[in-house]
């Protein structure tokens, strides 16, 4: 298939809005408009993304965090990432598992291997897993990956499962993709690294990847066979963030014209040391904590609707700031290489920030306001795409997201959090049931919180 490359990306258009400046009066009604929930136009968020004094930076900071809580309200849904390999026949200038990177020690899991470190992630609590691999479709081919997923789901731990398994690997044809949806997947995440041709030239210098327009074309595929929901990205160091930001929302916007869904998920990967690249050691454009924080709460306005994930890329001490901004899902007690939840000295993708465990997060986060969420009823109960995107309108996301996140969130208390955890937990989910104002939801809670109290698990709503 071919899209029409321009209508997704125009990269002179872009050029001539990166320096879009405008009057302190301009910029209070593009916030304005942003809090009514609609979206902004690129040029707009250009504005935003150039604003750069302290005051103006607070009121974008505060509008952020109003829409976030508008439509997400305090739940933070929580995932791991689970690396099946890290043979790669590409060449990304700023990644440990690149081809040219001879100092790796190369492994794909087996089957069996897969299947232990799921249960080591079932094991901390989690409920969604993001499979992840370098690229070699020889060696993770579409077999595997199919005999993995059907593993991971049929496994119980206890009262532990795996309920929703995401998926980052090598971008496929149209006709793999038709095949993966019947694996039952959730979201499909790519990531076009950068939207800027002539930097994607430099980065990726080999192998399938060094070809921009069948990168920035997988998500046409992706959606034309099928799929439901798909997960979009840059990884911010390489070239100017603005242009960035700017490409991925004409993206996004594209998507959601051309096949009436939008992508259902945003990264924000920042680049991080990896073993033996330069790139990463010194981004050639290195993206300061104040512009994540921008970058974040532009996104947030941009593209309310659209989930912001936060991955353990970023230092624990720093992550609480950039979540009030506009996250609505995050990793926690991550590792990225292949076999890391059993010690495995393989390499690591890149170098991670939050090195904290998942009861050690899910405590921060219950003791700071946050709800933590195991929730995957959405995608089980057929809410996705386009449902979704409709179903993700103020109020709605609240009547199911908030419960799900309380009754998920019980489960977790009650099977895996060590008593200080629980106690916090505890504390949070009392303190959420009491801002619920609709009484019959909050009876329609109780009853499904004392059956998981009973000892049944996976309620929703
Ligand atoms: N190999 C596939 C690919 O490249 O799309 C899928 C998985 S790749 C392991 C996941 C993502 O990790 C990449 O898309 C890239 O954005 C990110 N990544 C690579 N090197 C990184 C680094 N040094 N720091 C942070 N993120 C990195
Ligand atoms: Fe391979 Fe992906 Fe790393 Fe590139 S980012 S070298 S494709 S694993």
């Amino acid at each position: 298939m071919k899209a029409n490359l321009e209508k997704i990306i125009n990269e002179e258009k872009i050029n001539n809005l990166i320096e879009t400046k405008t009057s302190p009066e301009k910029i209070n009604e593009i916030l304005n408009k942003s809090l009514a929930l609609k979206g902004l136009s690129m040029e707009e968020a250009s504005v935003l993304l150039n604003v750069e004094d302290d005051e103006t930076l607070d009121k974008l900071f505060k509008a952020a965090k109003t829409v976030k809580e508008k439509i997400y309200g305090k739940r933070i849904v929580l995932f791991s990432p689970l690396y099946i390999s890290n043979y790669c026949t590409n060449n990304c200038l700023y990644c440990g598992f690149r081809y040219a990177n001879k100092d790796i020690k190369r492994r794909k899991l087996s089957i069996e291997e897969v299947i232990e470190e799921a249960k080591s992630i079932i094991n901390m609590g989690h409920k969604r897993i993001l499979l992840v691999a370098g690229e070699d479709m020889e060696k993770v081919n579409l077999d595997y990956i199919e005999e993995i997923i059907r593993k991971i789901y049929e496994l119980k731990r206890g009262k532990g499962e795996i309920r929703r398994v995401n998926i980052n690997i090598a971008p496929l044809s149209v006709e793999e993709f038709k095949r993966l949806k019947t694996f039952d997947i959730g979201t499909f995440q790519s990531f076009q690294e950068t939207y800027h041709r002539e930097t994607y030239k430099k980065m990726h210098p080999s192998g399938l990847k060094a070809n921009y327009e069948y990168r920035l074309e997988t998500m046409d595929r992706a959606l034309s066979a099928g799929l439901d929901d798909v997960g979009v990205g840059v990884l911010y160091g390489l070239t100017d963030y603005r242009f960035e930001v700017l490409a991925m929302l004409s993206h996004a916007e594209y998507l959601d014209k051309t096949y009436g869904t939008g992508p259902h998920t945003i990264s924000i990967p920042r680049l991080e040391p990896a073993q033996g690249s330069e790139i990463a050691e010194h981004p050639p454009h290195a993206v300061f904590d104040s512009d994540f924080k921008k970058i974040v709460a532009v996104l947030r306005l941009a593209v309310p609707y659209t989930g912001l994930i936060l991955t353990t890329r970023e230092r624990a001490g720093f992550r609480p700031e950039v979540l009030e901004l506009g996250i609505s899902q995050m990793s926690a007690g991550s590792k990225t290489n292949p076999g890391g939840y059993h010690e495995e000295k393989s390499t690591e993708q890149f170098k991670i920030g939050d090195h904290r465990s998942l009861d050690e997060v899910i405590k921060e986060l219950s003791e700071t306001g946050y709800l933590p969420s195991f929730c995957t009823s959405c995608y089980r109960l057929g809410r996705v795409g386009k449902d979704f995107m409709d179903l993700a309108k103020p109020g709605l996301i609240q009547k199911f997201c908030q419960p799900n996140a309380i009754l998920t969130f019980k489960e977790f208390l009650d099977d895996y959090a060590n008593e200080e955890t629980k106690q916090a937990g505890i504390n949070c989910i009392e303190q959420h049931m009491a801002e619920i104002s609709d009484e019959s939801l909050k009876q329609n809670i109780e009853k499904k919180l004392e059956r998981i109290n009973a000892g049944e698990r996976d309620i929703y709503i």
